[in-house]
């Protein structure tokens, strides 16, 4: 019979993978602790799960929650620990921080579960449309068991062992947000100079310094105004500081990336706690006089 999927954490990212899964022909049955996520998974054709445990009763159990911390609050629960199988598969496509996830995974093998760590990049439109880059770590054999199942939510790259892919993912993010900071304040310098923006993108798409800032992000969702990627500031802030702290941990001072964490620390004490990401560019704008 088909693989059967568990999938924890419908949010912005979730949900939309979720549902490519269902569509796909897997029977998914999805849990999140709010109850507009599970509702809109049913109105989708999935199956809403009772609770965390219920989910984890797969083959495979998709995880797609905010952080480590989260993953270890569910994967820890009594009930959920019982209902994960001998031979389980956890697939943990949070970003989580790489080296959390190297324990988790020895303690879940201990149990007989595996564990492939594979986060994404693509955002929202990625994971609705399956165009993820999905970055896996783990053993062949595991990430083998995954691969059918992932290559319905994008293209599938190894990293190298556990943890590596959220390693990936992490120093991806740094680099992403600090390109975002730089871009904001040159876009803001070529504007005040009397330069259509439109034309500086253009141009610097053509040259050397582009990146997912000036090809994806300032063009689709700062010009337009909507600052609508559906990634949180909180959660690039968080993959920044695993970045740093994994700088640390093997001994490369990570001198530009805390500099980018506290200017963008600074920024998130003032906006809204659920502010979007891409809207360190309006407020690099309202500070640039200072
Ligand atoms: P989100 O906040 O929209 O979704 C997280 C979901 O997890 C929420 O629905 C929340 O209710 C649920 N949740 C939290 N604790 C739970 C628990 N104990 N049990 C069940 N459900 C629980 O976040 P998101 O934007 O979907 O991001 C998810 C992960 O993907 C994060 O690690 C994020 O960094 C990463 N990511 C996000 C994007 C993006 O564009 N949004 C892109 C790439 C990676």
């Amino acid at each position: 019979s088909m693989t059967s999927i568990g999938f924890i954490g419908l949010g912005r990212m979730g949900l939309p993978m979720a549902g490519r899964l269902t569509s796909a022909g897997y029977r998914v049955l999805g849990f999140d602790l709010s109850e507009d996520a599970l509702s809109r998974l049913t109105a989708e054709g999935g199956h809403a799960a009772d609770d965390a445990a219920a989910a984890a009763a797969a083959d495979i159990v998709v995880l797609m929650l905010p952080d480590s911390g989260a993953v270890e609050h569910v994967l820890g629960k009594a009930d959920v620990a019982a209902a994960l199988g001998e031979g389980t598969l956890v697939v943990d496509m949070s970003s989580s921080e790489p080296l959390r996830t190297r324990a988790l995974a020895e303690k879940l093998r201990r149990q007989g579960v595996g564990l492939v760590d594979a986060p994404v990049s693509g955002g929202v439109r990625g994971a609705e449309r399956g165009t993820l880059t999905i970055m896996v770590g783990g053993s062949d054999e595991e990430i083998a068991r995954a691969e059918p199942v992932l290559g319905n939510l994008g293209t599938v790259v190894r990293a190298g062992g556990t943890g590596a892919g959220h390693a990936v993912k992490a120093l991806n993010n740094l680099m992403s947000a600090t390109h975002l900071w730089i871009t904001s304040e040159a876009m803001h310098a070529g504007k005040g100079f009397g330069i259509d923006p439109e034309v500086m993108l253009a141009i610097v798409n053509g040259s050397s310094g582009r990146s997912g800032s000036t090809e994806n992000k300032w063009p689709n969702f700062v010009l337009p105004g909507g600052y609508d990627s559906g990634f949180a500031l909180r959660l690039m802030l968080k993959d920044m500081r695993i970045a740093a702290d994994l700088s640390r941990a093997v001994g490369v001072e990570p001198v530009l990336g805390d500099d980018a964490i506290s200017r963008w620390a600074a920024a998130a004490d003032e906006l809204a706690a659920d502010a979007d990401h891409t809207e360190i560019a309006r407020w690099i704008a309202d500070h640039a006089g200072e």
